[in-house]
C-alpha cells in the first residue's frame, strides 16, 4: 500500500479507546516508527502517557489525530469542540481532551469518534477503497458505527449512535439486555458482554452452532439492513472482537438479504453480498490508523 496523499509531515494518531489507548508516529499506513498502548485510567495519567509518548520521538509530529470513545463533542466550531462529553466513564466527563493535546503538543489536532476514525482509515487505505459512501460497525465490548455520506464523516446533531438501535425482538429471546439507557437495544443484545452476561461465559468460548449466535446474527442483520435503507451504504464493513466469528458473516449477509426482499435493486445486495458486507482491510491497526488518517 502506498499513502496516495505523500507529505514530509510527520502524523501522529491517538486511538483513545475506553479500555486502553494507542498511540502512534509515522508516516502512514506502512511507515509506521513507534507505537505504544497502556489502559485508559483517569484523564490526567493518560493525557500525560499520551503526550509523553509523543515528546519521546526524535521530532514532535505536525499533527494528531485523535479516534476517541465517546459520547465527544466533534463538531468543529462548537464552544466544547474536543470534549469528551456526558460519558459514563467514571473521571472522563467534561474532559478537553483535544484541548489538552494541543497545548501541549502545539501542534493542529484533528477529532473525531472511534468509529468515524476507522471509517477514515478503512476508506483510505483498507477495505473501504474507492467507496464515498462507506459503513464501517463494530462489535466488541460495545457496538459502534462510523458512516462517510459523499467522503465525509457524519457528525450531525452530536454524531450518530447506531449501537442504541432498537430491534424486533428474536423469537425465543427473554434477555432483558445489559444496556443501561435501554436494556434491549442493539448494544445491549448483541455485544460481547451482552454474550456473556447471558450466557455465563465469554463469547469466544462458544461453539460456533451454540444458540447465542443465532440470536447475534438476528440483532446484527436487522441492524445492517435498517443501516443500508437508511445510508445507503457502497459497503460495510463490520469488525471488532465478536466478529472474528468468522462464520458471522454468511449468516448476517443472508439474512439482510432476506430481511430486504429484493426491495433495493442493486446486485452488491443480490450476487456481490460477499464483497458488500466485508471485514476490516486494516485489521488490528484499523483503530489507530483511522486517528491518523484524520489529519489528512
Ligand atoms: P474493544 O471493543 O474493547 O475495542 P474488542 O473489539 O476486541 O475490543 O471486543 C472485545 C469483546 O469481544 C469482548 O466482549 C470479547 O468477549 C469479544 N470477543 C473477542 N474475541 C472474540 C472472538 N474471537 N469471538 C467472539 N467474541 C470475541
Ligand atoms: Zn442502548
Amino acid at each position: 500500500m502506498t499513502s496516495i496523499l505523500k507529505t514530509n509531515a510527520l502524523l501522529g494518531g491517538i486511538e483513545a479507546g475506553g479500555t486502553k489507548f494507542v498511540c502512534a508516529i509515522g508516516d502512514p499506513p506502512d511507515d509506521i516508527h513507534a507505537v505504544e498502548r497502556f489502559p485508559t485510567t483517569t484523564p490526567e495519567e493518560t493525557i500525560r502517557r499520551s503526550v509523553d509518548f509523543f515528546r519521546a520521538q526524535p521530532r514532535l509530529p505536525d499533527s494528531v489525530g485523535i479516534a476517541t470513545f465517546g459520547p465527544a463533542d466533534v463538531r468543529p466550531g462548537s464552544e466544547t469542540y474536543g470534549f469528551i462529553t456526558g460519558t459514563p466513564k467514571a473521571g472522563w466527563s467534561n474532559t478537553d481532551l483535544a484541548g489538552r493535546i494541543r497545548q501541549e503538543l502545539q501542534c493542529s489536532i484533528a477529532f473525531d469518534t472511534d468509529v468515524n476514525g476507522a471509517a477514515v482509515g478503512e476508506h483510505r487505505w483498507g477495505a473501504g477503497q474507492g467507496k464515498q459512501n462507506l459503513l464501517y460497525l463494530t462489535i466488541g465490548t460495545g457496538f459502534g458505527g462510523g458512516a462517510l455520506v459523499n467522503g465525509q464523516p457524519i457528525h450531525g446533531l452530536v454524531h450518530p449512535e447506531m449501537g442504541h438501535l432498537s430491534l424486533p425482538r428474536a423469537e425465543g429471546d427473554d434477555f432483558e439486555g445489559i444496556c443501561p439507557f435501554h436494556g434491549t437495544c442493539l448494544e445491549g443484545m448483541a455485544t460481547g458482554p451482552a454474550i456473556q452476561a447471558r450466557f455465563g461465559v465469554p463469547a469466544e468460548s462458544l461453539p460456533s452452532d451454540h444458540i447465542a449466535w443465532s440470536f447475534v446474527v438476528h440483532y446484527l442483520s436487522y441492524a445492517v439492513t435498517n443501516l443500508i435503507l437508511t445510508l445507503s451504504p457502497e459497503r460495510v464493513i463490520m469488525g471488532g472482537g465478536v466478529m472474528q466469528q468468522e462464520h458471522l458473516f454468511p449468516a448476517v449477509r443472508s439474512r439482510v438479504q432476506s430481511h430486504l426482499n429484493g426491495y433495493v435493486q442493486a446486485r452488491e445486495l443480490t450476487r456481490e453480498i460477499d464483497q458488500y458486507i466485508v471485514p476490516p482491510g486494516l485489521g488490528s491497526r484499523a483503530g489507530v490508523l483511522g486517528a491518523m488518517a484524520l489529519t489528512l
